[in-house]
């Protein structure tokens, strides 16, 4: 599902958050939102997801104006930095859990969760705590649970920050992996330049509330 984002403001009393951004994320593309802390780039992920009002602007998700439609409606997943798994859950009832919410019919739920299990490679884990599991480990039962209602949208803001770099370096390049298989539309927040030019197709460069660049890797550092 396409994301167009059109002239969208975000103030918190004087100061703009986010200023006049528009922008247009393809289906199925895996886009990332680079910029300093303070760019703008949660609290535009966050308009995006429905998470916040908007002082100015509209957003679009596959041709229908969205901009009043809530969480629910929006179909979008989500993992954060600090994704808190239940503790009191298995991995599998962690991921099962919006399925239940929804009463999805019990055989479907557990076909699923083996899917996502194999999907993001923690077969092996499906019986264990949170606790037992490893931050990159935990961040893809994230993964997992936020694909369980088959989002149209993927937003990650900034998942792997909390990680030590080798662990940060194996995730991205299972992202990639993973979205080549799942082809869901993804933007994903990040500060770091490395990863941005590693994982994404295509950087949106975000300064002070605004969009300052749109481009591939290439286009952006290719040419300076
Ligand atoms: P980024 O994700 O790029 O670090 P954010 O979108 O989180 O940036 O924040 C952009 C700016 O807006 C920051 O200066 C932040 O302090 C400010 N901001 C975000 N949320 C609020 C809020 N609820 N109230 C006041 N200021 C906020
Ligand atoms: P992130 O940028 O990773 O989303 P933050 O720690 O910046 O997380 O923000 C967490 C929450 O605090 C958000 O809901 C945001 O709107 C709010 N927030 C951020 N900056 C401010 C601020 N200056 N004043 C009030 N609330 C803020």
């Amino acid at each position: 599902m396409g994301i167009v984002v059109e002239n969208v403001a975000k103030h918190y009393g004087n100061f703009r958050a986010v200023d006049d951004v528009s922008l247009e994320i393809k289906t199925g593309s895996l886009v990332a939102l680079l910029g300093p802390s303070g760019s703008g780039k949660s609290t535009l992920l966050r308009i995006i997801a429905g998470l916040e009002t908007l002082d100015a602007g509209q957003i679009w998700l596959a041709g229908e104006n969205a901009t009043h439609y809530n969480v629910q409606k929006r179909n979008i997943g989500f993992v954060f930095q600090h994704y808190a798994l239940f503790k009191h859950l298995t991995v599998r009832d962690n991921i099962a859990f919006a399925m239940d919410l929804r009463k999805h019919p019990k055989h479907q739920i557990r076909q699923r969760v083996e899917e996502l299990l194999k999907l993001v490679q923690m077969q092996q884990f499906g019986d264990r705590y949170p606790s037992q599991l490893s931050g990159g480990q935990r961040q893809r039962i994230a993964l997992a649970r936020s694909l369980a209602v088959q989002p149209r949208i993927l937003l990650l803001d900034e998942p792997f920050g909390a990680l030590d770099a080798k662990v940060r370096k194996d995730l991205r390049v299972w992202l990639r992996n993973l979205h080549s298989e799942v082809h869901v539309t993804t933007v994903f927040v990040t500060h770091d330049q490395e990863e941005a030019m590693e994982v994404a197709d295509e950087i949106v460069v975000m300064n002070q509330g605004r969009v300052e660049q749109v481009g591939t890797p290439a286009e952006i550092y290719d040419n300076p």
